[in-house]
């Protein structure tokens, strides 16, 4: 799993998702969580740049005094509320940061095939709907803001405003589908103006 998702973080830096050391992922394996250390240029991020951590988000041996990511507690959090995550993506992408500019709670989409890549979604013809949530420092509003949006988050992904998204799945596969899928349904939204 190390080496597949270090992959995919390379390669989603390429896409321009991760600019100037930002974004941050994880990955839950043998009930252990492993997420991406802070600070690190994801375009060069390897195996070696994942550090453990317990469910509270608090560094685990023998990695401790090295730096999780700030939002470390918001993968602890989706972790706690979903329990189908297994691996977590987060995207600086400009198409969802733009998007939720100009929505407020939601972002709506209905009638696109690429909406199947949502897991459960058999159909293009549905309506689709996205959490937005407001970008914070604290992580006490996530805690919040997720437990009391929870019935809202249908498509295993949200977006935080201005900021960009979180996107999960059973493995890494779905995770990506999922994160991919919303880009690409923000992408679409964006360039019809
Ligand atoms: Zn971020």
């Amino acid at each position: 799993m190390k080496a597949s998702l270090a992959e995919t973080i390379r390669a989603y830096h390429q896409k321009g998702w991760s600019p100037a050391t930002s974004t941050n992922y994880s990955f839950k394996e043998d009930g252990q969580i492993w997420v991406s250390r802070s600070g690190v240029d994801k375009s060069i991020f390897n195996t070696e740049d994942f550090i453990s951590i317990d469910v509270n988000g608090k560094v685990t041996a023998p990695f401790e005094g090295i730096k999780p990511s700030d939002e470390t507690m918001i993968h602890v959090l989706i972790y706690r509320l979903f329990p189908e995550a297994q691996v977590i993506l987060h995207s600086h992408s400009k198409n969802p940061v733009l998007i939720s500019k100009k929505y407020e709670l939601i972002f709506p989409v209905e009638n696109y095939e690429l909406q199947k890549g949502f897991s459960g979604v058999s159909t293009h013809a549905c309506s689709i709907q996205i959490p937005i949530f407001e970008n914070a420092q604290e992580m006490s509003y996530f805690e919040q803001v997720l437990i009391d949006r929870k019935s809202e988050i249908q498509q295993h992904c949200f977006i935080i405003r201005q900021h960009g998204t979180y996107a999960w799945g059973e493995n890494l596969f779905a995770a990506k589908r999922h994160l991919e899928t919303l880009d690409y349904l923000c992408e679409c939204e964006l360039n019809q103006f």
